[in-house]
């Protein structure tokens, strides 16, 4: 780890355009979390009158068009009896700090500033003074953290960053910490959540480098010491899935990310940390320290999680200049320019969070490197400063075997060994395999894309059916690897099983009853599905790197350690040898492999020990 003085030099260049007074005087003066009505800032923000006529879209890519105020309040899909019927601006406008007493009025940053921004100036004790009365087991002090993010289970999901959005908060509250996740109110959230949400408030906010206005609806909905807030607006969140393409996306998500901060701000809630999970909330740290940096929330401090480098939110510079609305003197190289012409929103988040993480020690190591950097590994190496690995971990009581109501059987570490066998006939039996309890079954859950290693799962196929072996498929995505499971479901009758579908319940019928299950991912920046699969008794096999490395540790014959079976280098050849390899222990070596199986389950895969080193770096961010 870079020193403190290398590391503040780091963040001179990196930061050398941001607005760095405003910022450092906010952080002083700033309410703590919670703080009660005293500070009137937020309210006297969200009530402030709009200062001109609010410019509605019809479309979040067309062309912006001047249409009446009125017609933009018919928009919200919340109709609320007027809590306030006149337009309403909470956003970004710095001059809105000038309310706090003694605040030099805030500038928007017109040009750079030559001290770095945000520094890690020391909050003074008033944030203690606010905390909640908290039990007495609990580690001291309390944090608030607004967990900022694009999915979240049971609400939205799609992959890992749901599962993380869901597990994580939960863990935090049992480390001290008051959580507020802010997520979109997506309309395919299940009716069933969302007439439970309440109303919280609305107001109308400043987006698009015109001040075209918006509606933003808040939804909560409060859940096991969790509070989750939804950002609503039919417009950006109307659409069947969460995620459609980019062309639309860029738009919502740089609503969803300058709405929830502008949230924050009218909901007076103003967090310790902000958490922002990917590029669709990468937007939060660029706004917080430009056009929120005189707010309340500008006292934040922010952490930007990377759960797959991959996917950026890159487009070219007039769109997301215009949509976000962000001055001109941050579409430079350091911070969101790519290329010539392109802006990419998750580097500028990297470039201006106080702390970036990722979800395993081993992937932000590899994403500095050119091979799993995605085109920002330089950037990356120039931030390393700041940037952290922790492993995700999963839902224990979610993922609990022994009280899965998914199962045939339910079952625990005492008679797993048994009851897994149940498991896999009845599975089985569901997908039309042959029931035979005495074949090795190799599962696989997953998204079906480049990512995951399938090429070389398709090139060994073959080679794995030897009348002693099935494999079971469940997952979408790419055509061509739907198409390929297909037909290899058609080739080997009775042996292999597609399942081309997303389908929670054979998820958990097929981590009960497979022998073990298959990741042998390209990258994987952590992983979930071998995490969960230990959690089962289900022995991985993977490929090691990112945090499938961190996780497995791979099986040691001569002394009886180990959790899985593992390799290195990404080809075909080393996939089928690993996989040979628990073939041969589970057929000719059954005690050790059940004493793997037992071990697995003991493994400790909760969010604890992740959830208490995502703490510590909170309180490095507000010591
Ligand atoms: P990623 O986030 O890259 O998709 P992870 O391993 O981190 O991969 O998380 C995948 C999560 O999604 C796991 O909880 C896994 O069980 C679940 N999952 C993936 N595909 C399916 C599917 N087709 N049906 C049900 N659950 C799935």
């Amino acid at each position: 780890m870079p020193t403190k003085k290398k590391a503040n030099e780091k963040a001179e260049i990196a930061d050398i355009e941001k607005p760095a007074a405003p910022v450092e005087k906010a952080a002083k003066k700033a309410p703590a979390a919670k703080k009660p009505a005293a500070d009137k800032t937020a309210v006297k923000t969200a009530e402030k009158p709009v200062r001109k006529p609010a410019a509605k879209k019809t479309s979040p890519v067309e062309k912006p068009v001047e249409e009446p105020v009125k017609k933009a309040a018919t928009r919200k899909s919340t109709p609320k009896k007027a809590a306030k019927k006149e337009e309403t601006v909470v956003s970004a406008p710095v001059e809105e700090s000038a309310p706090v007493k003694e605040t030099t009025p805030v500038e928007v940053p017109a040009a750079p500033v030559e001290a770095p921004a945000a520094p890690a100036e020391p909050v003074e004790a008033p944030v203690e003074i606010e905390v909640a009365p908290v039990d007495g087991d609990l580690p001291q002090p309390r944090r608030s953290v607004a967990f900022i993010g694009s999915e979240c289970y049971p609400f939205v999901k799609t992959g890992g960053l749901g599962d993380v959005m869901y597990a994580l908060p939960r863990a935090l509250t049992k480390q001290n910490c008051d959580v507020k996740v802010i997520l979109p109110r997506y309309k395919c959230i299940p009716w069933k959540y969302q007439e439970k949400m309440v109303y919280r408030g609305e107001f109308y906010m400043d987006l698009c480098a015109d001040g075209r206005s918006f509606y933003v609806g808040i939804m909560e909905y409060v859940w096991d010491g969790v509070v989750y807030d939804f950002i609503d607006n039919e417009e950006f969140f109307s659409a069947g899935n969460p995620y459609i393409s980019l062309v639309d996306d860029i738009p919502k998500y740089c609503f969803f990310a300058k709405a929830a901060l502008a949230a924050l701000n009218y909901m007076n809630w103003i967090p310790d940390v902000i958490h922002c999970h990917d590029w669709q909330a990468a937007l939060v740290p660029v706004y917080l320290r430009t056009l929120f940096a005189g707010t309340p929330v500008g006292s934040a401090k922010t952490m930007l999680t990377i759960h797959n480098l991959r996917f950026q939110g890159i487009y070219n510079i007039p769109t997301i200049q215009y949509w976000t609305g962000l001055p001109d003197y941050v579409f430079n190289i350091d911070v969101f320019k790519q290329g010539y012409q392109d802006a990419n929103m998750l580097k500028a988040g990297l470039a201006y969070a106080d702390m970036i993480t990722t979800v395993s020690n081993t992937y932000a190591g590899e994403i500095q490197t050119p091979f799993y950097g995605e085109n920002l590994d330089a950037h990356l190496r120039h931030h390393s400063y700041k940037l952290r690995g922790i492993v995700n971990g999963i839902d224990v009581e979610l993922w609990d075997s022994s009280k899965d109501e998914l199962l045939d059987a339910s079952y625990s570490r005492k008679d797993a060994l048994e009851k897994k066998k149940v498991n896999k006939k009845a599975l089985q039996e569901r997908l039309g395999l042959e029931q035979d309890e005495g074949k090795f079954v190799l599962g696989l859950i997953s998204r079906l894309t480049d990512q995951k290693g399938l090429d070389l799962i398709t090139a060994i196929l073959p080679a794995l059916i030897d009348g002693n072996t099935q494999v079971v498929v469940l997952g979408t995505g790419d055509a061509r690897y739907e198409d390929a499971f297909r037909w290899f479901e058609n080739e080997y009758k009775g042996s292999v099983c597609s399942n081309i579908m997303y389908d929670e319940s054979r998820a958990h019928a097929i981590y009960a009853g497979a022998d073990a299950l298959l990741v042998p991912s390209l990258f994987e920046p952590c992983g979930l599905t071998q995490l969960i699969a230990m959690r089962y008794g289900t022995i991985p096999v993977v490929r090691e790197t990112g945090g499938l490395k961190d996780t497995v540790q791979p099986y040691n014959q001569y002394v009886g350690e180990g959790n899985g079976f593992t390799f290195d280098r990404y080809e075909a050849g080393l996939l089928l040898d690993a996989v040979n390899r628990a073939k041969t222990v589970y057929f000719t070596e059954r005690e050790s492999w059940d004493a793997m199986v037992l071990r697995d389950m003991d493994k400790d895969v909760s969010w604890d020990n992740s959830a208490k080193q995502y703490r510590a770096l909170y309180l490095e961010l507000k010591p």
